[in-house]
C-alpha cells in the first residue's frame, strides 16, 4: 500500500490496516520534511519519501490522503509510475472535484480509480494525530466511476472489504449526492462554528477573558469544530462551493424564520423546533454515531 500524505487520516489508515493485518509493505510519500521525520520515528512505513512516484511504484493500493485541492497535483506526480491494475483511492472530504482531478491526472494509467471518503476525523492533524480505531463503526462512502466491467467492480468490492476490515461500514453513492449530503452534515456545521467563534472573538463588548470563562454555556462545543485544520477546510469550501451555497441558502432562510419567531415572541414555534432537534440527537446516538455521555465524545482522538 502506498499512502500519499500521511497526516491524521493517512496515518490512521496505516495503523488500522496494520492492526487488522490486511496490509503488507507500506510506502509513504509526504511533502512535509518534518512529517517524514516523525513518520520514520513512529515506524509507520517501510519506506518514507518525498517523491510520490517512488512511493506508488509497485503498490497494489494507493491512497491519496492530502488536502482536497492538492489531490490533482499529487495524482499528477504519481502518473506513469502506477502499477497496472492497481486500485487508486482517496479520502478527500469532497468527491466531485477530487474524482475529476484523479481521473484527469491518471487517464493514461491502467488503474482502477475508486474515490472514497471516511466520515471520521478529529480536529487534530499531522501524523501523530492518527489512531487505529478512528474508523470503527464509522461510515466510508465510496463513489465509484460509472464503469460496469467485472475487473472494475471487483476492485470496488476489494476496496470495500479493505475498509470493512478497518472497522468501517461502507456505502456507495454518486459524487454529486455525496457532496450535497456532506454539505449539510459536515461542511455547513463547520462554517457555522467558524463564524460563531469568529463573531465572539470580534465582539468588543465581550472581553476575551469572559468568552473563555463562560464558554461551557455552549460556545466551547463550537470551538472544538472551529479548531479544525485551516488548510483542509479552506479546500473543502473552495471545492464544494455549489453544494455549500445551496445549503447555506436554505439555512439562511430558516435562520430568518427563527429570528422572526424570537422577535414576535412565538414561544410555541421555538419549543417545537427545539423538541424536533433533540430527537435528531437521540437518533444519532441510537445509530451508534455518538455517545450519550455529557462530554460529547470529546475524549475521542486523544489516543
Ligand atoms: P493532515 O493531517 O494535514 O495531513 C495531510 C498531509 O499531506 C500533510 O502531512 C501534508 O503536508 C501532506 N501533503 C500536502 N500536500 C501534499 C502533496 N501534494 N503530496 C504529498 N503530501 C502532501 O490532513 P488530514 O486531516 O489527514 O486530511 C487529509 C485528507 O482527508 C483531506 O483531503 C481531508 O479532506 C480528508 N479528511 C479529513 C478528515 C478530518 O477530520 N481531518 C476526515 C475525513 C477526510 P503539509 O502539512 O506540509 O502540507
Amino acid at each position: 500500500m502506498a499512502v500519499i500524505g500521511c497526516g491524521l487520516i493517512g496515518s490512521s489508515v496505516i495503523r488500522a490496516a496494520r492492526e487488522a493485518g490486511v496490509v503488507g509493505e507500506v510506502a509513504v510519500a509526504d511533502l512535509s520534511e518534518a512529517h517524514r521525520k516523525r513518520i520514520v520515528e513512529l515506524g509507520y512505513a517501510d519506506t518514507v519519501t518525498g517523491d510520490v512516484a517512488e512511493a506508488v511504484a509497485g503498490a497494489d493500493l494507493v491512497v491519496f490522503a492530502v488536502p482536497v485541492l492538492a489531490m490533482g497535483e499529487a495524482a499528477r506526480a504519481a502518473a506513469g509510475a502506477l502499477k497496472p491494475g492497481a486500485t487508486v483511492t482517496d479520502v478527500g472530504s469532497v468527491k466531485g472535484s477530487v474524482a475529476e482531478a484523479l481521473s484527469e491526472a491518471l487517464s493514461a494509467d491502467s488503474v482502477f480509480i475508486v474515490p472514497g471518503h471516511p466520515i471520521a476525523g478529529t480536529e487534530h492533524s499531522g501524523p501523530e494525530a492518527g489512531f487505529a480505531e478512528l474508523f470503527q463503526n464509522r461510515w466510508v462512502i465510496l463513489t465509484p466511476e460509472a464503469r460496469e466491467d467485472a475487473a472494475y467492480l471487483e476492485a470496488v468490492d476489494r476496496l470495500a472489504e479493505f475498509w470493512r476490515a478497518l472497522g468501517a461500514n461502507v456505502e456507495r453513492m454518486d459524487t454529486g449526492h455525496h457532496d450535497l449530503v456532506l454539505a449539510v452534515t459536515s461542511h455547513l456545521p463547520h462554517l457555522i462554528a467558524y463564524n460563531i467563534v469568529g463573531t465572539a472573538a470580534d465582539m468588543e463588548q465581550v472581553t476575551r477573558a469572559e468568552v473563555m470563562k463562560y464558554s461551557a454555556g455552549g460556545f466551547r462545543d463550537f470551538t472544538r469544530i472551529a479548531a479544525s485544520d485551516p488548510t483542509m477546510w479552506r479546500d473543502v469550501f473552495v471545492a464544494n462551493r455549489e453544494a455549500v451555497l445551496e445549503i447555506l441558502g436554505r439555512f439562511t432562510e430558516d435562520l430568518q424564520a427563527l429570528s422572526r419567531a424570537i422577535r414576535w415572541g412565538e414561544a410555541d414555534k421555538l419549543y417545537d423546533l427545539f423538541s424536533r432537534t433533540r430527537e435528531i440527537r437521540r437518533g444519532i446516538i441510537a445509530a451508534g454515531q455518538e455517545s450519550p455521555e455529557p462530554n460529547f465524545g470529546r475524549d475521542r482522538g486523544k489516543h
